[in-house]
């Protein structure tokens, strides 16, 4: 019998899905004709690790897993904890019928933002605001290998939401007002993902290699549209202005091979986007060629809530049929998944639609090498905050500050800062602490302040840079007393805002937060100084600039925050320009480059320099 049973495997030739050597497409088409409905549907189905056990896996099939904001295996895991909980998975999965691989995803938005002691980017606002899109392949590279080192090989980025309302709390997750801008830096594409070879068809999704990442961009469409930049709601738009405005970034991360698009919360003149068959099937698949797959949002198709008497049945028929491929995280997966099965069998999504979906899928598995290598390469474990790509982002933050002013007239700049000044004053939260410096979307989905992960702030910094002998002072909250009678030569006075992820950060007055406002004024009324404004979007700073000898804009930087001090002190020159318009106050919003009615306290595209220091 054994010999039998060797002799019949040896005979056999592996089924063709299994054989590297063949073409994707290939691959793909004999899968398929293997699976089951159940098999389908699962692939489809993208559930929270925290619901996802061996047996939920193995008896739904489940075809993706992702940590929703972030979740992680324990707080603070240790990256090579993150690749044990997703191979524990992914070894489930291959243990299926067909053994088909999971995708896991995760929010790798500013870096591998979720794993403690992984580097952490600047958030895309100010990544705008390098005008390099070279400079953001780059970190789309490092980023890609530091996710793939914990096992993951699926990242939802890059957001290529042109934010149009700063009002909107995501708009630091968007690069630019301007799509032009956002369109050159979709460049973050080949980074992730890799670059194509010449002559790769367009629309066609493409993933490198062992050291990249499937990409996602996100939200498709209208999401930085929204009226007053409410976070999930309604983009009055004509079809114009939406190709004009929010599609461009799309085009050009599809000629880049993107191979996943994340369908947006928001609607499109009343019609929830997932809902949508004009623009996923009709304008994405159909016209513009895209061949990877669709995903939803988070719990979206629970979402739709209209016509008023939408139920869940409807939701899940309207959206598959819009072209909906991957659904991310239904709130009761298994009743989703009853749900589809009987609307398959009913004839109300047609077999040919799940087809699709499916195809689609197994295409971007196959192109990401997940059937040969599904279980994390252990070896890119030491590139996670690597020395070389904290430098990249120490980079990205000299590159990303804008300086608004400098000097109280023209003729007298403050900086650069002198090095060798005996003592100075460093004041506000802002100025020493990690988690402020990184924002939302860092460790936890909204972000908190403390010492959160592993970076430099701004303080240190500093500190760094001066000469031994300069005295550094460090107060949060100093009030104007201890600012005047310090003998400090300079104040650097830090101010921002909280951390904030999504609708959190919706916000309508857009002021300096309160402490912030007390410290300017308490210090540099009485000290000459700099003000450092860490934000994920500009605010309203008018009456407060007459007080200041120089405004920077630093968005939310992350955790190089040696950069920051590499600019203030000479070493290197201010290159960032504002990727947004400055209002001078919220009732100019929405006010955006090329407006009519234009009349901004600092342009879009300012940014001063100071002539000293390197630049690049
Ligand atoms: C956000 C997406 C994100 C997803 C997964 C949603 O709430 O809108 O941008 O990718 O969660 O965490």
């Amino acid at each position: 019998v054994f010999l039998r049973h060797c002799a019949a495997d040896d005979g056999a030739m592996p089924p063709i899905y299994k054989d590297p050597g063949r073409p994707v497409e290939e691959r793909v088409e004999d899968l398929l004709a293997r699976m089951t409905l159940a098999e389908k549907i699962g692939q489809m189905t993208q559930i929270e690790r925290l619901v996802a056990d061996p047996s939920v896996i193995q008896n739904y099939f489940i075809g993706s897993i992702l940590s929703g904001g972030g979740s992680a295996p324990a707080p603070n895991a240790s990256p090579s904890a993150w690749a044990d909980m997703v191979d524990g998975f992914q070894t489930a999965a291959l243990s299926t019928r067909l053994g088909i691989p999971i995708i896991y995803g995760i929010d790798a938005v500013h870096g591998h933002n979720n794993v403690y002691g992984a580097t952490i980017f600047p958030h895309n606002v100010g990544l705008g605001a390098t005008r390099d899109p070279n400079l953001v392949q780059r970190i789309g590279a490092a980023t890609a290998l530091e996710v793939r080192a914990t096992g993951i090989p699926y990242a939802f980025a890059p957001c290529i939401a042109v934010c149009r309302d700063p009002r909107w709390g995501r708009c630091y997750e968007s690069y630019s007002e301007d799509p032009e801008l956002v369109q050159q830096m979709t460049q973050i594409v080949f980074g992730l993902q890799g670059t194509p070879p010449e002559g790769y068809p367009k629309g066609a999704p493409y993933v490198g290699g062992g050291s990249n990442v499937v990409a996602c961009a996100k939200h498709y469409v209208g999401d930085g549209g929204t009226t007053g930049g409410i976070d999930e709601s309604n983009t009055v738009a004509t079809f114009n202005e939406l190709r004009r405005i929010h599609l461009p970034p799309y085009y050009n991360a599809i000629a880049a091979g993107v191979a996943t698009i994340m369908v947006s919360y928001s609607s499109w003149n009343g019609v929830k986007m997932s809902a949508n068959k004009f623009l996923i099937s009709t304008m994405l698949k159909q016209r513009l060629g895209f061949q990877g797959f669709t995903i939803s949002d988070w719990e979206a198709l629970d979402r739709i809530t209209s016509p008023p008497d939408a139920n869940y049945n409807y939701s899940v028929n309207v959206a598959i049929n819009a072209g909906l491929d991957m659904v991310m995280v239904p709130m009761n997966y298994q009743g989703f998944i009853n749900l589809m099965t009987a609307q398959v069998n009913a004839g109300q999504i047609s077999q040919d639609r799940i087809d699709d979906a499916v195809r689609r899928i197994l295409r971007v598995k196959f192109l990401a090498g997940l059937f040969e290598k599904p279980m994390a390469d252990r070896s890119l474990l030491q590139m996670v905050g690597s020395e070389e790509h904290r430098n990249l982002a120490r980079e990205a933050v000299r590159k990303s500050l804008v300086l608004l002013k400098n000097g109280k007239d023209s003729t007298n700049p403050m900086l650069p800062l002198s090095k060798n000044a005996p003592k100075i004053l460093v004041a506000g939260a802002h100025a020493n602490d990690i988690g402020l410096q990184c924002g939302g979307w860092t460790i936890t989905w909204q972000g908190s302040r403390g010492n959160t992960t592993v970076g430099t702030t701004i303080l240190e910094g500093i500190k760094n840079a001066v000469s031994p002998t300069t005295q550094v002072d460090y107060l949060v909250s100093p009030d104007s007393g201890n600012a005047a009678n310090g003998g400090y030569s300079y104040a650097v006075v830090v101010v921002g805002e909280p951390t904030y992820t999504e609708m959190f950060g919706d916000n309508d007055n857009l002021t300096i937060p309160q402490d912030g406002i007390n410290l300017i004024q308490n210090v540099c009324s009485v000290v000459e100084c700099a003000v450092i404004l860490i934000s994920g979007r500009p605010l309203v700073v008018e009456p407060h600039l007459p007080l200041m000898s120089a405004f920077v804009a630093a968005w939310l930087p992350g955790s190089g925050g040696q950069g920051v001090a590499d600019v203030l002190f000479g070493d290197y020159d201010f290159q960032g320009k504002s990727p947004r318009t400055w209002f001078k106050n919220v009732n100019q919003l929405p006010m955006n480059i090329g407006d009519q009615s234009y009349d901004p306290l600092f342009p879009y595209n300012f940014g001063l320099t100071t002539g000293v220091g390197k630049t690049g």
